[in-house]
């Protein structure tokens, strides 16, 4: 990706394991998601933490622990951000849902329906 492109991943329950908020703590690393993303720094491609944990008040301690942590886990530390800009190719985190381009319609084939009744435990938590 030497166009400047870099991949977003998310940390928590995406990177690393995410059994509800505690103060100060990082997961530890989802090993398969873990070696997908050393795959890709090997292979030279940009990798972003990209997390709510950067963003609002702590947010400066919060990205200082994500680099702590990716110092550990990943071998270097990682850029962390909350934000998209033009050069984000992609983004994996475990609240996705992949829309086809220009359709509204999701990707995996599902109703968007079916989609709203399985999460909505989840929806229902945020809204
Ligand atoms: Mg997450």
């Amino acid at each position: 990706m030497s166009d400047g492109g870099w991949v977003g991943v998310d940390l928590d329950g995406t990177l690393a394991r995410y059994d509800g908020w505690k103060e100060g703590v990082i997961g530890e690393p989802i090993t398969l998601m873990q070696a997908r993303v050393r795959e890709w720094l090997a292979r030279g491609i940009e990798v972003r933490i990209m997390t709510a944990r950067a963003s609002g008040d702590g947010a400066e301690r919060e990205i200082s622990l994500i680099k702590r942590w990716c110092q550990e886990h990943l071998g270097q530390e990682l850029e962390v951000t909350c934000c998209k800009d033009y050069q984000m190719v992609e983004i994996w985190d475990d609240r996705a849902v992949r829309v086809v381009k220009n359709t509204g319609l999701i990707s995996d084939g599902k109703d968007v329906q079916d989609t709203l009744l399985e999460d909505s435990g989840d929806i229902g938590g945020i809204m």
